[in-house]
């Protein structure tokens, strides 16, 4: 597919930010950030390392100096900073290291994703597990979705971390706000009047989100404190996604993302309300995305469980087969109305 072409920002504070894009997965396009004028010069994010993603991202390093005129090549990046530990965002991390020798930082709650790699994916994939079974999914359907979990996920290298992102320590005039919910070590790069928000923020999709009882730190209600935040933060003039296009008015965006989340708060109350007795999170997300295939299906029983979680967290939510619950090793919960 044609890459979007690379967009060069300036924060109010002199900072030079270049946005470089790459195809993280097919037909799915991410953005690494190049930072000129923040202390050393600082790469934002790596892609997935998967297909094309690091010769991508390594050729619109290189194109900063016969496009953009910025005296620099891959060598002198001397920092990355991941913004949260998801694939499609630090994948590439290993290769970058080794193109360049820089110091690597991230949030310490996704630390261990970056330094042991295949620890997180093996717990990760028991706890998604223990929850899809919890959710009621059948047994022919399970393995499949397990299954679609692993896919890309075997390609990455472990890689040392240096730099530990704080809200307590400003760096060469970052700042960063720690925003849990979408990823438990999201954070938000503020650069003067710009914010690189991430995947915390997006322009047209509302971040997916997925219940905290498979990854504390995640979860619906992390991500709507982590969304007041940044609304409380003053002066962003422009904020920067992981994905889609640039926001010039984060707090409006802010705002609709809410109200979609809201809707989606709606539909589950709904969903349980249309069935006449309580249901699991598998039939809930049957009902509310009844033609959905793939890879698909594991999102939407994520998107659905964290919204169903929020409403039993704040006692919308009863489950109605206590004895089950109690009696076997670890039945589907059964959710009704309060
Ligand atoms: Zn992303």
């Amino acid at each position: 597919m044609r890459l979007p072409p690379i967009q060069r920002f300036e924060s109010n504070t002199g900072v030079r930010i270049y946005r470089i894009p790459a195809e993280a997965f097919p037909n799915f396009i991410v953005y690494a950030y190049v930072l000129l004028g923040a202390g050393v010069p600082t790469l934002v994010d790596t892609g997935s390392g998967y297909g094309n993603s690091n010769e991508q991202i390594l050729a619109g390093i290189r194109s900063l100096k016969s496009d953009f005129n910025e005296p620099i090549t891959e060598k002198d990046i001397k920092r990355i900073l991941i913004s949260h530990g998801y694939i499609d965002h630090f994948g590439g991390v290993a290769f970058m290291v080794e193109q360049t020798g820089a110091e690597v930082g991230v949030h310490e709650i996704d630390r261990r994703v970056l330094t042991n790699y295949e620890e997180r994916v093996i717990v990760a994939t028991k706890d998604l597990r223990v929850y899809l079974e919890r959710a009621g999914v059948s047994d022919s359907l399970l393995p499949k979705v397990i299954e679609m979990y692993g896919y890309s996920k075997k390609h990455v290298n472990s890689v040392q971390v240096s730099i530990n992102l704080t809200e307590e320590t400003a760096i060469d005039g970052m700042t960063f706000i720690h925003t849990p919910g979408h990823c438990p070590g999201q954070v938000c790069i503020r650069i003067g009047d710009v914010l690189l928000a991430a995947d915390h923020i997006l322009a047209r999709t509302t971040p997916h989100q997925s219940p905290e009882s498979i990854t504390r730190y995640t979860g619906l209600g992390h991500y709507l404190e982590s969304l007041q935040k940044v609304a409380r933060l003053d002066g962003i003039c422009l904020s920067l996604g992981g994905h889609e296009e640039p926001i010039t008015n984060v707090y409006e965006r802010i705002n609709g993302i809410r109200a979609s989340h809201q809707r989606k708060l709606d539909r589950v109350i709904n969903a349980i309300k249309a069935a006449e007795k309580p249901i699991t999170i598998s039939d809930i997300s049957k009902r509310m995305y009844p033609d959905i295939h793939g890879y698909d299906v594991l999102l939407a029983l994520e998107e659905v469980g964290a919204h169903v979680e929020y409403l039993y967290e704040h006692g919308y939510l009863a489950v109605c087969n206590l004895d089950e619950v109690e009696r076997e090793n670890n039945p589907a919960l059964q959710f009704g109305l309060v």
